[in-house]
């Protein structure tokens, strides 16, 4: 499954990170799973890949789900906060 590359549609004007398990990654899979393990820190958590064309908010009360939809139009999925 695709997932929206968080580096290339909001890199540009916010901050993104790779998650803590990216480094722990054997370098051939990191290339794979770069997409999937790219996040993007806010106030409370972050925001991360959902799958397809949606991103899921862990930990955000709605600040980067905002930034998300309004700047990017990038839908979001609920998902329960970690
Ligand atoms: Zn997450
Ligand atoms: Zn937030």
């Amino acid at each position: 499954m695709n997932c929206i590359n968080l580096r290339e549609r909001c890199g540009r004007r916010y901050k993104v990170v790779f998650e803590e398990s990216y480094y722990a990654e054997r370098p051939e899979f990191r290339v794979a799973e770069a997409a999937w393990l790219t996040i993007m820190p806010c106030q409370h958590g972050h925001i991360c890949p959902w799958g397809g064309d949606r991103l899921a908010a862990c930990g955000c009360l709605g600040c980067g789900w905002r930034r998300a939809w309004s700047d990017f139009g990038i839908g979001m999925t609920g998902r329960a906060w970690t």
